[in-house]
């Protein structure tokens, strides 16, 4: 035990996601009570579709491979952790729940979405090395939790690319901690409601004395473009250009229920029949309709699995892919992706000239997805398909969106975290033209080094 601590201290410790994108995690101390927020992967370490080789290796292989976050800098903390607190459902803050939880005796605390998603993790992985033997609570945003006699969570109702994203409080006799990893103001969701603004001006006015932030985007001059653009977007290319006798494949993130309900909905403006397909797509789309967040018509059918998937599309190809919107995993030109299979001539599914591909997803910049993306590409042009991008918004605050939550919660020491150096730099650059220091009242971290305020 450290003989300078104090029981009132509060202390930071970035454990992931401060040196690199994604395996988010950080934990907030006082006195000698702890709490996680999130436990992810980096996606770029692992190919995420190859989740059999992600699933058999240990933790200390993963650690070195920098693809789960390095919670060995925990025993040194010396706390008792009261809760692991996910704000969201995306795989770079939840996916090592299955290599880590378990070393923590205490509940996985998350709204419903991401409560179920952790729950078919569970399922998934009972019985064996990735077990998650943690009691899994379901909270709801605008309700509040007592983890202990001195500490209580609070969950913010946020707005993201992932649907029922929260903004994790935890009050502390020393003030609010916010995380707000990761976030975006979007002022007309296409599902849910836009953040609560309300309840974020209180926490500022009661007195928050740490904000936890993400700065991916942090650079952009801009304020977040809303979900309504890219169903805007999606609409246009969609009913605005003339596919009535060509096959129509679209691909986006498939935790996107946002966007996956647009297309949906497209879909029956043009009579056709939605075939949602891939493994993640019908999982990501089951939970959604599990927790009451999407309705699936009946023009809309889920095939998870090869050989389902194999069958319907030999059918369409059968009754006439015209009839027919397939919306496929694939957008980075994964390698067993489905749409990179169909590319490959692996599937029943013949892409032919004039037939149409929407990319409704950005690349992610890495070389490994642009190469891929690349080769995807290619083969689609030589086929002849239409290939067709942009129908996208970012999920991630830029600059104004920032502006605007610091504005409304005044914290006294902000930490960015969720990228490297330079975003967390453009971050505190922020910070610093609205009035804080940097290394007094800004601080820049890197994995494993804590900070005692
Ligand atoms: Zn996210």
């Amino acid at each position: 035990m450290d003989v300078t601590r104090m029981t009132t201290d509060v202390e930071i410790l970035p454990i992931g996601g401060y040196n690199e994108f994604g395996r988010n995690m950080t934990a907030v101390r006082y006195g000698n009570e702890a709490v996680i927020f999130d436990m992810g992967i980096n996606l770029d370490r692992i190919l995420i579709h190859e989740d059999a080789v992600f699933e058999s290796l240990a933790p200390d292989t993963l650690w070195d491979m920098g693809a789960i976050p390095d919670d060995r800098v925990m025993a040194d903390f010396d706390a008792e952790v009261k809760a692991i607190v996910l704000g969201h459902g995306h795989l770079d803050h939840v996916g090592a729940v299955r290599k880590l939880a378990r070393k923590y005796d205490c509940p996985v605390i998350g709204t419903p979405f991401t409560i179920k998603l952790i729950e078919h993790m569970r399922d998934d992985n009972r019985g064996g090395e990735n077990e998650i033997p943690n009691r899994l609570v379901s909270m709801n945003s605008g309700s509040q939790r007592d983890l202990s006699g001195d500490l209580t969570l609070e969950f913010v109702h946020m707005t993201h690319s992932i649907v029922q994203t929260t903004l994790p409080v935890l009050h502390t006799p020393r003030g609010a901690i916010c995380y707000a990893l990761d976030f975006k103001m979007d002022n007309f969701p296409v599902i849910g409601s836009p953040p609560d603004y309300d309840r974020l001006r209180e926490i500022g006015m009661e007195g928050v004395l740490a904000l936890i932030t993400e700065s991916t985007n942090a650079h952009e001059e801009t304020k977040t473009p809303s979900e309504t653009i890219a169903r805007d977007l999606l609409k246009d290319h969609l009913l605005g250009l003339e596919n009535e006798r060509a096959g129509l494949l679209v691909t986006t993130f498939s935790s996107h229920t946002q966007r996956i309900k647009s297309i949906i909905e497209f879909a029956e403006e043009l009579d056709r029949e939605v075939c949602l397909m891939g493994r993640s797509l019908s999982k990501y789309t089951k939970v959604a309709e599990e927790v009451g967040l999407l309705k699936i018509p009946d023009y809309v059918s889920t095939y998870g699995y090869g050989r389902e998937i194999n069958r319907k599309l030999k059918e369409i190809m059968e009754e006439g892919k015209e009839n027919y919107l397939c919306c496929v995993t694939g957008h980075q030109g994964e390698q067993y992706a489905l749409l990179t299979r169909m590319a490959r001539d692996e599937t029943p599914y013949k892409i032919e000239a004039d037939d149409q591909v929407i990319f409704s997803a950005r690349t992610i910049p890495n070389p490994n997805n642009e190469a891929q993306r690349y080769t995807l590409e290619e083969k689609l042009r030589m086929k002849g398909a239409r290939i067709i991008k942009g129908a996208h918004v970012s999920g991630h605050a830029a600059r104004e969106d920032h502006r605007e939550l610091l504005g409304m919660l005044e914290p006294e020491h902000i930490f960015p975290a969720h990228g490297d150096i330079e975003h967390q730099s453009s971050m505190a650059e922020l910070a610093e033209f609205h009035g804080w220091d940097i290394g007094e009242t800004c601080h820049i971290l890197r994995n494993g080094q804590p900070k005692k305020l």
